[in-house]
């Protein structure tokens, strides 16, 4: 299995390759072209495995497609339960979309408000935020959910647990319903299960 078998850009596959990347683990081989499709995915896999990649490349391939985001109107929302976790996505999204033109921003909570306001502001097609800290924005009206294409909830099993179920909630409300929903778990416990129900259309799942 390569990772051109998967069907990724030349821009992607050579981001990979400089990442020193020679093949897909088994999450990648699995997801990547199911996400390609256009299908809601319910992932089972651990940090380690290779998960972010499984998310980002297709979303990175997805976004390249279309038009670059506008004013405070992102393209794709990524949730994680951590700022350190939404760090890391970001460097990631980065690496691998380093020969393609898309912009991505975090958002999370203990800094301030001002310069993330403004990231918004400048337009940016990949929001990577904490669910508290989207939530303040929300409210503050510095972005504008309407245009999100793909949602990611990465570690989903650890937002539940660490009590952001409310706050997901919240969000899914304010999103389109026609969209497309990646959810990553270390398991597929009952409340994942039932979260995916609610919010998804139809997802094929995978377990590594
Ligand atoms: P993750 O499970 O997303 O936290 O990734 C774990 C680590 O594996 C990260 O350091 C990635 O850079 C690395 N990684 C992801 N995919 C691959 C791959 N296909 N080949 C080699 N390393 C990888």
């Amino acid at each position: 299995m390569s990772f051109e078998s998967l069907g990724l850009a030349p821009a992607l596959l050579r981001a990979l390759a400089e990442q020193g990347y020679a093949n897909p683990t088994p999450i990648q081989a699995a997801a990547i072209p199911v996400v390609l499709e256009g299908a809601d995915l319910l992932a089972a896999a651990q940090t380690g495995t290779g998960k972010t990649a499984a998310f980002a490349l297709p979303l990175l391939q997805h976004l390249s497609q279309g038009a670059p985001a506008t004013t405070r109107r992102p393209r794709a929302l990524v949730l994680t339960p951590t700022r350190e976790l939404a760090a890391q996505v970001h460097d990631n999204l980065r690496d691998y979309g380093k020969h393609l033109r898309i912009s991505s921003t975090t958002i999370f909570g203990g800094v301030s408000m001002g310069p993330q306001m403004q990231a918004l502001r400048r337009g940016v097609d990949v929001v990577i935020a904490t669910p508290g800290r989207l939530i303040d924005h929300m409210q503050q009206r510095s972005l504008d959910l309407s245009g999100i294409e793909v949602l990611v909830l990465d570690e989903a099993d650890r937002m539940l647990d660490m009590g952001f179920l409310p706050a997901l909630k919240r969000i899914l409300a304010a999103l389109p319903r026609r969209r497309q929903t990646l959810l990553f778990s270390a398991t597929f416990a009952p409340p994942i299960k039932a979260l995916a129900m609610q919010f998804m259309h139809e997802p094929r799942e995978v377990s590594v």
